[in-house]
């Protein structure tokens, strides 16, 4: 047979090297230089080559061994039965091989039954338990050999440190992954930043960092939790013959078992499992990184056995990456309505959490220190769910030598005015005003956004155009448009235009809150426009205000009346409101109320999911008219939850706090009683 070619040699040489090292940096140190995709992909490599050239393997390839030896400051624990890693696919297809290869061995095709769980992204530890009581706790380190964190897991509230109920066998060693919530880490973060600490980059590191401090005060101060996902040594007593028989009992136990578990028969019912638990990933309060799919029964488990470093009888399916590394090309200084000035990444396109991604806010100048970054870096970008990408770090040993730093601008980058610096020099704000073009076009694009006067077809791409050919130069010029400039203009035809100027006049006929909130005055929201419409009825009315009576309105405090004031104090401001009266735009006046007089005053409201009759922003509007509050998360104090269909983690947060939750027909009907 042909010996294997020097270069792969060289390659699988490389290889060893570089996912030894990141293996010390994220199991050993917490601190993880590249995203776990691209270690996945060094490690896939490797397999690839060994596969081709079995011959090559050496029993200290990283393909041989899990995790990373022991800290030496713990005592070590030896597994009895080792700890071991997953194989893992991607697709449905990867899937249904795995259960080609057990139907193979069995030589039969039988259905199999699987235990499917959610992959937390945490920490794998093993707990014993001896006569009930938990004796030890030890981390899986190199699937041999783990550390001693007992004094550390005894302060985890979630963790019993006696078992009740009956049939406990003598020795029972349990097994699970203790991690960290998505809302303990922010929280946590949030006074660590508050109190100059370092602050985690993720979950998964400030679980591993936290289970394996010396100190446990340190320990027990911080969020860590656990779910139990089987079991290892088991003397003086018998557990039942399926994992998820196991799980129940656990649960009689007191353990704690993932309530997100589901036994499949079939590997396509648990494909099924793992796309709706891919669905749902960013509705749970823990991060998951894919479904372990489990043979349910031991006794098929223990006929298939296992490789090297993993079990025949279990795969990872893993989901998209949410963490991922690409280039930082540019960073732009964009100008916004109010005239701050926020540096945005212009970043090399990348695949990420679904979807491509070539743009990151970065804030601020405090938060480009923070993360210490240049231009031309690599960078690890996180993108989750529908929160916006953001650049979690950089990745220090790939910093090109022609890696250039991020300068503020002098003066504005759009208008060359000055910059004023605001709290400590961390925000600057442009201050050319509507003298601007920037502040000018993003404050008429948030006049005619759907919040505001929701004039469709007015987009901000139609705004930009507008606003450099100098067609717009203020909102109220919106009124004045004339069909044959539109029609100059790209992709613009005689229906586009007929319909924006049609949208333009019916957007005259407007209540007063959307008006004053189309005004753009610096800290007034659809919240606070509504307290203002209420509390005074007229448009003149507020224009004529004092600053003692605007304080006085339940929720505007002395800088927003100040805000206020001071944008009708501007004799610009003054102009183009008297503008837009005169083109037609016709406030509905109200009867003044005070807000403690409104039906529903000092209640809040939360609205999820999607309700036919009308969009989430008319329903808030129409909630503030009666006086409540519309938050945007369910807490105790939400006084009711108007659940559409598809509503998801605010539904279940309501109903485990015990919130009254009502659906769209009684909504409709809570309204109708008070439109009288
Ligand atoms: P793994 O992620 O491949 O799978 C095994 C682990 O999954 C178990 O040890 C357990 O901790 C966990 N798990 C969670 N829920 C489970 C459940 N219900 N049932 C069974 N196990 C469950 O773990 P590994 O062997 O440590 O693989 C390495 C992982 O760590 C990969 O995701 C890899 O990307 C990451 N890693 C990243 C770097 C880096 O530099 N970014 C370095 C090393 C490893």
């Amino acid at each position: 047979m042909a010996a294997p070619p020097e270069d792969l040699k060289a390659e699988l040489l490389e290889l060893r090297h570089k996912i030894e090292h990141h293996s010390t940096l994220y199991y050993r140190h917490d601190a993880p230089e590249i995203p776990d995709q691209e270690y996945d992909q060094l490690f896939d490599r490797l397999l690839e080559i060994e596969k081709a050239w079995p011959e090559l393997i050496t029993p200290d390839s990283p393909s041989q061994r899990v995790g990373s030896e022991p800290l030496s400051g713990f005592t070590q624990i030896t597994h009895e039965i080792p700890m071991l890693s997953l194989d893992k696919v991607t697709d449905e297809e990867a899937l249904q091989k795995f259960e080609k290869r057990i139907h193979k061995r069995f030589d039969s095709d039988k259905a199999i039954e699987y235990s499917c769980e959610p992959k937390i992204d945490g920490v794998a530890v093993s707990l014993l338990y001896e006569n009930g009581v938990l004796t030890r706790a030890a981390t899986r380190g190199d699937g041999t050999t783990g550390e001693d964190i007992t004094h550390n897991v005894r302060t985890i509230a979630d963790i019993p440190l006696r078992l009740k109920g009956k049939q406990i066998p003598k020795v029972l060693e349990v097994r699970g992954e203790i991690y960290m919530s998505k809302s303990g880490f922010a929280r946590m973060n949030a006074q660590a930043e508050k109190a100059g600490e370092k602050v985690f980059a993720n979950p998964r590191n400030a679980a591993a960092g936290t289970i394996r401090q010396l100190d446990s005060r340190i320990t027990a101060r911080r969020p860590l939790t656990m779910y139990c996902y089987s079991y290892g040594l088991v003397a003086g007593g018998d557990l039942p013959d399926t994992l998820s028989a196991v799980f129940d009992r656990f649960d009689d136990w007191g353990l704690p078992v993932n309530p997100q578990r589901k036994t499949c028969v079939g590997v396509e019912s648990s494909y099924a499992y793992c796309l709706d638990l891919l669905a749902r990933r960013n509705e749970l309060d823990y991060e998951i990184d894919g479904v372990v799919i489990k043979v349910n029964h031991f006794d098929l488990q223990e006929r298939l056995g296992m490789n090297a470093r993993t079990p025949r009888w279990a795969m990872a399916y893993k989901f998209p990456a949410e963490e991922v590394s690409t280039v930082l090309k540019e960073v732009e200084f964009q100008v916004g309505r109010t005239g701050t000035i926020t540096p945005v990444a212009r970043l090399e396109p990348v695949f990420v959490g679904g979807v491509t991604v070539s743009n990151a806010t970065l804030h601020n100048m405090d938060e480009i220190q923070r993360l210490g970054i240049k231009v031309g870096d690599a960078v690890i970008i996180r993108r989750a769910g529908d929160v916006i990408p953001k650049i979690v770090s950089v990745i220090a040993d790939r910093r090109p030598k022609d890696a250039k730093p991020i300068v503020p601008p002098a003066t504005c980058p759009i208008c060359d005015s000055e910059i004023e610096h605001i709290e400590d020099e961390v925000l600057m704000r442009c201050t050319g005003g509507l003298f601007c073009s920037a502040q000018r076009t993003q404050s008429i694009i948030h006049f005619a956004s759907r919040g505001a006067m929701d004039i469709d077809g007015l987009g901000s791409k139609l705004i930009k155009q507008l606003v450099d050919k100098q067609i717009l130069t203020s909102v109220a010029d919106i009124y004045s448009l004339q069909r044959e400039p539109l029609l100059a203009l790209e992709r613009m035809g005689e229906k586009s235009v007929d319909n924006l100027l049609a949208a333009i006049e019916n957007s005259k006929q407007v209540s007063l809150p959307r008006l004053l909130f189309a005004l753009g005055i610096r800290e007034v929201g659809e919240a606070t426009a509504q307290s203002l419409a209420s509390h005074f009825g007229t448009l003149k009315a507020i224009i004529d205000s004092s600053e003692d009576e605007l304080v006085s309105i339940p929720d505007i405090g002395s800088i927003v009346a100040h805000h206020i004031r001071a944008f009708f104090d501007e004799k610009h401001n003054l102009d183009v409101t008297a503008a837009l009266l005169k083109a037609g735009v016709c406030p509905a006046e109200t009867k003044p109320v005070k807000a403690d007089e409104l039906p529903f005053a000092g209640q809040t409201f939360v609205v999820t999911g999607t309700l036919e009759s009308m969009g989430r922003s008319e329903a808030r509007e129409k909630l503030q008219k009666l006086g409540t509050k519309v938050a945007g998360s369910v807490s105790a104090k939400t006084t009711c939850v108007v659940a559409g269909p598809g509503a998801g983690s605010k539904l279940t947060k309501a109903e485990s706090l015990g919130v009254k939750v009502i659906d769209e027909s009684e909504f409709l009907s809570l309204l109708e009683q008070h439109d009288k």
